[in-house]
């Protein structure tokens, strides 16, 4: 309750008067509210002259402190003073539960202190061998498991790992305009295979099959507002190369990250992790054209610094059509595979059969849970 002090300080600075004259003056002012019509004896000593009693008598509250109620502004100091005292005494229910949750806090927190304490007296012996033997078991064995590299017994459920896949070129692009990405034309410049749609077919079958093993997957446009410090255990950017005629037969896939990212860093063992994958699956040759458009991508400098991302171009769509149009089924397992190789530490790089560093130089990043190799 919260307590005028400036006028508690007033009040100090009065003339103390007895307890007894105060409670006779309350008397007094209860019996003239009880009979109205009854003229009022003056005031006593306090010299304030006559208060002011005409405080309501009808439509007062019921409670104890009412039965002494005035006008403010008229009560003398002193029974200003003792009825807020009477009202501080009255117990009110705020103060009630407090003080019985008070109480439980005060014997939950003993009990735990003497348990504490008498867990010194105990003999060791009174614990069942067959714990202590087990305990000491299963600790040793996390600690040979934690120095050998080997796994942790618990791994973070699939559901809680998310894996982001732009589509290349899906949705609108910067400018809000229709974005084909790179396309094929006829002799009369009519498109005739777009690359949108080639990633698009890649990536939903991608994004199916990752979502089938649990994980929570998004599929993203290429300009999607939700890469804006996108958070993810890795985003995969799936895109094919262009259609133009070098003049001479430029084939292959392409790997690529952000140039701004460490080299031997987690977004370059996802790199590999695909670019092996996908190698193994797919008839083509890994190309190393890399442009400023892979490695410096509006996608890296949108997402979260701790976001393992990469792009893969999967193909040139002059060149290696077949590849790109006839089986998209088998790019996306590929691009799968890859995933998996850096999600679930399988399907691993050559460079990669050891656990830690190893001497080509990747470093398998913490976050992926080492589990068994199983070969390829
Ligand atoms: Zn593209």
């Amino acid at each position: 309750m919260p307590e005028d002090n400036s006028k508690d300080q007033a009040n100090r600075d009065q003339p103390e008067h007895s307890a007894s004259a105060i409670f006779v003056e309350m008397m007094r002012q209860a019996a003239a509210r009880a009979n109205p019509g009854k003229p009022v004896p003056e005031a006593d000593s306090a010299g304030n002259g006559t208060p002011d009693f005409s405080a309501s008598t009808a439509g007062t509250s019921t409670d104890g402190a009412s039965e002494i109620s005035l006008k403010p502004d008229a009560a003398a100091p002193e029974v200003r003073r003792i009825r807020r005292r009477l009202l501080l005494r009255r117990p009110h229910p705020a103060s009630m539960t407090s003080g019985f949750l008070g109480t439980i806090f005060v014997v939950v927190v003993s009990t735990a202190l003497v348990a504490t304490l008498l867990m010194f007296f105990v003999n060791p012996e009174y614990v069942n061998p067959a714990v202590v033997q087990g305990l000491q078991l299963e600790s040793e064995a996390i600690i040979a498991g934690a120095s050998a590299g080997r796994p942790t017994p618990v791994q973070t459920p699939r559901w809680l790992r998310r894996i982001g896949i732009v589509s290349g070129h899906r949705g609108k692009s910067a400018s809000g305009a229709r974005d084909p990405g790179a396309i094929c034309v006829d002799e009369d410049g009519n498109s005739i295979l777009e690359e949108a749609d080639i990633n698009f077919a890649v990536a939903t079958r991608v994004v199916a099959s990752l979502e089938s093993m649990n994980y929570a997957v998004e599929m993203l446009d290429e300009f999607d507002p939700r890469l804006n410090n996108y958070r993810a255990d890795a985003l995969v950017s799936i895109h094919a190369n262009t259609c133009y005629d070098f003049g001479e037969y430029v084939s292959g896939y392409i790997v690529a990250i952000s140039e701004a990212r460490p080299a031997f860093g987690a977004d370059a063992f996802l790199r590999e992790c695909i670019a092996e994958n996908f190698g193994a699956y797919v008839p083509l040759e890994r190309s190393y054209n890399l442009t400023d458009d892979m490695t410096d991508n509006h996608t890296w400098r949108k997402i979260h610094p701790l976001t393992p991302a990469m792009i893969l171009e999967m193909g040139y769509m002059l060149a290696d059509k077949a590849v790109l149009t006839e089986d998209p089924d088998l790019l996306a397992r590929a691009i799968v595979d890859g995933i998996l190789c850096f999600m679930e530490n399988v399907n691993r790089p050559s460079s990669q059969r050891e656990p830690g560093r190893h001497p080509a130089g990747y470093i398998i990043p913490a976050m992926v849970t080492p589990t068994p190799i199983f070969g390829r």
